[in-house]
């Protein structure tokens, strides 16, 4: 998809802070964390928001989750407790419209999120 940043850190045409990359998936630091720990984790297939998936995207979907419990072991916070959050257009926040799991960590998260 042209015009995406999230596709063009995939295609390796912008750099990013990469910690897992498999076939399907590419994580990385988020730009401007929002915790100590903060991973952005993506299909590398272009998606725009939640409302854009269906049946056939649930294996990838379990895949980004699989990803941040893989991080999250191991990088030592999986039983401390961590977060995933997966914003969906305009009033949830969203921002980069490249369906993406925020994985974030190593403080204590408020609840309800704001
Ligand atoms: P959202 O607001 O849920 O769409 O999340 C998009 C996230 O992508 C934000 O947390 C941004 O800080 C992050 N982000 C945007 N551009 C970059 C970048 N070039 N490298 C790393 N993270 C980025
Ligand atoms: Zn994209």
């Amino acid at each position: 998809m042209e015009n995406c940043i999230f596709c063009s850190m995939v295609s390796g045409e912008i750099a990013c802070d990469k910690v897992f990359e498999d076939d399907e998936v590419l994580a990385f630091h988020d730009i401007n964390p929002k915790a100590p720990v903060h991973i952005v984790i993506i299909p590398q297939a272009h998606i725009a928001t939640l409302n854009d998936l269906d049946e056939a995207h649930a294996p990838l979907v379990g895949k980004l989750f699989l990803a941040a419990q893989k991080l999250a072991k191991e990088q030592g916070f999986a039983d401390a407790g961590y977060r995933t959050v997966m914003n969906c257009n305009r009033l949830a926040g969203q921002s980069v419209f490249h369906i993406h799991l925020h994985l974030l960590a190593g403080r204590l998260m408020g609840w309800p999120p704001g």
